[in-house]
């Protein structure tokens, strides 16, 4: 594993609907809950259609901007996130380098382009 993809803590920020990454680098990454349940990785999600409006969840309720949460995180191995949604899905695994990839943050943005 990259060094950079090294995460030293995460957690939730409920009030912001934000999940937190701070990596060994000391690197701080952001991530909306909107954003993450977007690009869930796992085979269902990545062949469903492309949402339109809101987020189309391939066997329950569309989701609007806002309303998505995640509700459990958890470790898998030491390379990845599992996150238990709001709106009951859970098959998705998110990898740490997937999630540095996926870094909103302007220097990481401008950096990637
Ligand atoms: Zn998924
Ligand atoms: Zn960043």
């Amino acid at each position: 594993m990259r060094f950079k993809a090294d995460p030293a803590d995460y957690r939730l920020d409920e009030a912001q609907h934000l999940l937190v990454v701070r990596w060994r680098d000391g690197h701080e990454s952001r991530y909306s809950f909107d954003d993450l349940r977007k690009v869930c990785p796992c085979a269902d999600c990545r062949t469903a259609e492309e949402p339109r409006g809101g987020l189309q969840v391939l066997t329950g309720p569309v989701v609007r901007r806002g309303e998505i949460r995640i509700v459990a995180i958890s470790p898998v191995g030491r390379y990845a996130l599992g996150f238990r949604w709001s709106d009951g899905h859970s098959t998705g695994i998110y990898s740490f380098d997937f999630l540095r990839e996926l870094c909103p943050c302007e220097a990481c943005r401008l950096g990637a382009g």
